[in-house]
């Protein structure tokens, strides 16, 4: 069993990423397993190496130890790069030089009507012709779309969080309908979330990914990915948000639920686990 917590370093920890974080932590540790780190730094803009080192310090704080070495996305560009070029290639993507407005503009077009997925609108189709690689040409430094029409397959997964148990089948005419053409490749980063999470979780060999519900829907882009791609397929175990008294779920914006202001204020591990749960 390999698990891991694969955090952003774009603001401080607070108890929604503890409770992921001792989740996953607990899981691999019961079952005589390894509990992993990676540090999801792909956005060069908000991440910040202060906030690595705080998240850092606050799961040595907690009480949890990683196996192995930090991985860390911004060392593994070239990895993505290369799966990129294979994809381009083979003709599983187009270049899409579409602003958000133009997107917003052909989606809501009144024979349209505007469709939202897992990454936001459903993308038109726009450049679909246009952004096909022309053969012989390089990987171009543009944002890069997956056809997903080409791409998906029909498979499935197995979910172990309360919420959502059991096996889901994903199909291709699901795909198309529901989540469309994603990124894989924004033009700003070189990569995009869903593409570095799978290379990554296979990299580092996890076994069951485990995060909070917000990402269930993106399971279905990870794991068409994974069998594009010929990775294995994890299990997942997508657990509930931690929510303020409001109901609301946390943000990293939510400084007053940041670990450090709870360690400031004298509270121990033990009552940071007691007031998750867990
Ligand atoms: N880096 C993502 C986050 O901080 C988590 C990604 C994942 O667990 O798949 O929300």
């Amino acid at each position: 069993m390999i698990t891991r917590f694969a955090p952003s370093p774009t603001g401080p920890l607070h108890l929604g990423h503890a409770y992921s974080a001792i989740l996953a932590h607990d899981i691999a540790r019961a079952a005589g397993g390894q509990f992993l780190l990676r540090i999801e730094d792909i956005d060069r803009q908000r991440s910040k190496p202060e906030w690595e080192a705080q998240i850092q310090d606050d799961l040595r704080w907690l009480g949890l130890s990683w196996d192995g070495p930090v991985m860390r996305q911004s060392e593994r560009l070239k990895v993505y790069r290369d799966c990129l070029e294979k994809l381009w290639t083979s003709g599983f993507l187009f270049s899409c030089s579409c602003r958000r407005r133009d997107i917003e503009a052909a989606a809501s077009a009144p024979q349209e009507g505007v469709q939202l997925g897992p990454d936001g609108i459903i993308y038109p189709g726009t450049c679909r012709l246009t952004g096909a690689p022309k053969p012989g040409e390089p990987l171009p430094d543009a944002a890069l779309r997956l056809y997903m029409d080409r791409a998906a397959s029909a498979c499935s997964y197995t979910e172990i969080g309360e919420r959502y148990r059991g096996i889901h089948a994903i199909t291709p005419a699901q795909m198309i309908r529901e989540v469309g053409d994603v990124v894989l490749a924004r033009r700003d980063m070189g990569t995009s979330y869903h593409l570095s999470v799978v290379l990554d979780d296979a990299a580092q060999g996890v076994t069951l990914v485990t995060r909070g519900e917000d990402l269930f829907e993106a399971t279905a882009i990870h794991v068409t990915l994974q069998k594009l791609l010929e990775l294995p397929v994890p299990t997942y175990c997508h657990h509930g948000l931690i929510r303020d008294e409001n109901g609301k779920r946390l943000a990293k914006r939510d400084d007053a639920r940041a670990l450090s202001k709870y360690r400031a204020e004298g509270a121990t591990p033990a009552d940071i686990r007691r007031l998750v749960g867990l």
